[in-house]
């Protein structure tokens, strides 16, 4: 044991099975988070975290990150699953942060969760996080009681559809709204709602891409408009309250690409961070060790695009090219890996599209790939069941982080079209930038720091 490791013990007081924190992340701004939860989250030895809850939340943290969401390149998890992780780690001793959107307990299956915590005599603590509701109610201006107006509220949930409430309240809070909007506004028309009462469905709300769309009962149900999830519906009287330009919307939505963003006051900015870091540190170190000699290796593990695109824009790098890989047996899962492989010239030896890593480890079992030393780029956030499922077949695993985490959760979700402005740190940030997004649109305003010469900057933004 470390020394570090024995003072930690002494002043926190950790019994034998560790602790688990049932934390609220709020809904979205990073900043919707308690004191109480950023000091569990900084204490924390693992953190467990769900779809809605920002990366740039959780990359704070120095803890162990795991993804239990439903991303399409990641292991799904189900929430038995979900449930034995906890278990799992807190047995091992560690502080457990286990990270939900909003609050723990509404719409969050935070109950399931202590259920398993208590038959198991683990010890936790419930931290409440700001519910999607309050932080929608509070970023578009729409009170959700109202003196003479709306005297109750009530937040229900839009899903299954066969099981739509339509309570006596004033305000009516629906949550999962996305693929059953229109059942909704029609259970709340059938209870004699008139279809006159005005409703606000509110997409990622407190997030740099809030959208907010109003209409009445009636108008919005013979509206045919795509819902984005996370969204929510509100109905009722106090929507009349609604502006177009709330305080929120009128506020600069800067995209920040790598660096030190000081010139920005965040109190005057919603500040978005992309940070635009490839491999860095110790990992590039290994990376180019890796190329150096890879006899070791009989097999690459591809898993998703971007561990392509980052090992083979590293291999290229280093003055490479894929011939270099002509000795290992190189696997794909996904369909959007076996794409990328192709875009390079490469057709991986075995390529399945898998649900999981339980058929990642079968596509092994099944080829006969015992006993090899697998290489699996990636990025600093490991998958540990396709580690240990390929570890039991015997294999050797390495794996090797070719790009941060925070480059593929904003690559593909970052929305240049609610965005004001965007701050280069560096001219190497508009080439990462560029790799992901080809233009820029016109109305965006471009900034860029001192650290790099305008011919440099103007070269990068000219090359297509
Ligand atoms: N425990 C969460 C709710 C989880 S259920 C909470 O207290 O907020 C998931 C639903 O929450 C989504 O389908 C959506 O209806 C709502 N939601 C969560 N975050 C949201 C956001 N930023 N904007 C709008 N709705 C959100």
């Amino acid at each position: 044991m470390t020394k570090s490791d024995h003072i930690r013990n002494e002043s926190h007081d950790v019994s034998e099975k560790g602790y688990v924190y049932i934390i609220g992340a709020g809904p979205g701004d990073p900043e919707l988070l308690t004191i109480k939860a950023e000091r569990a989250l900084q204490e924390a030895d693992v953190l467990l975290f769900d779809d809605l809850v920002s990366g740039e939340l959780v990359d704070q943290f120095q803890g162990i990150k795991i993804y239990t969401g439903k991303r399409k390149d990641s292991h799904h998890f189900e929430q038995d699953e979900i449930n034995s992780e906890i278990v799992r780690h807190a047995l091992l001793g560690k502080k457990v942060a286990r990270l939900k959107g909003g609050d723990p307990f509404v719409f969050g299956r935070g109950g399931e969760e202590i259920e398993v915590l208590r038959k198991n005599g683990i010890r936790y603590e419930i931290i409440p996080g700001i519910t999607a509701a309050y932080g929608a109610s509070a970023y578009t201006e729409i009170p959700l009681t109202m003196r003479k107006i709306s005297s109750s509220v009530a937040f229900c949930t839009g899903h299954p559809v066969n099981k739509i409430q339509v309570p006596d309240a004033d305000t009516l809070v629906y949550y999962m709204v996305a693929s059953t909007v229109h059942d909704v506004l029609d259970a709340v028309v059938s209870k004699g709602r008139s279809e006159n009462t005005k409703v606000a469905i509110v997409q990622n709300a407190t997030r740099y891409n809030q959208k907010i769309f109003t209409g009445t009962l009636g108008e919005l149900r013979r509206r045919e408009k795509a819902v984005y999830s996370p969204a929510l519906l509100i109905i009722g009287d106090n929507i009349n309250q609604f502006i177009e330009q709330n305080w929120f919307s009128a506020k600069k939505k800067v995209l920040i690409t790598g660096g030190d963003a000081r010139r920005y006051n965040s109190m005057d900015h919603i500040l978005v961070h992309f940070p635009c870091r490839q491999i860095e540190g110790a990992d590039r170190e290994r990376v180019k060790a890796c190329f150096d000699d890879l006899s070791p290796y009989s097999t690459v593990l591809f898993t998703s695009k971007f561990s392509v695109k980052y090992f083979l824009a590293a291999l290229f790098e280093s003055g490479r090219d894929v011939r270099h890989l002509a000795s290992v047996t190189i696997c794909a899962t996904g369909k959007a890996a076996t794409l990328e492989l192709q875009k390079h010239g490469v057709i991986p030896d075995l390529s399945l599209e898998p649900d999981g890593c339980a058929d990642i480890v079968t596509m092994f079992r099944e080829n006969g790939m015992t006993d090899g030393h697998i290489l699996i780029p990636g990025s600093n956030l490991v998958d540990e069941y396709l580690v240990h499922g390929l570890t039991a077949l015997r294999n050797r695993v390495t794996t090797l982080c070719v790009y941060m985490h925070e480059m593929q959760e904003h690559a593909e979700s970052i929305d240049l079209e609610f965005i004001d402005e965007i701050y280069f740190a560096s001219p190497s940030c508009v080439k990462n930038f560029r790799t992901l997004y080809k233009s820029i649109p016109a109305k965006i305003t471009v900034t860029v720091a001192d650290t790099g010469t305008e011919e440099e900057y103007s070269r990068l933004f000219g090359e297509a």
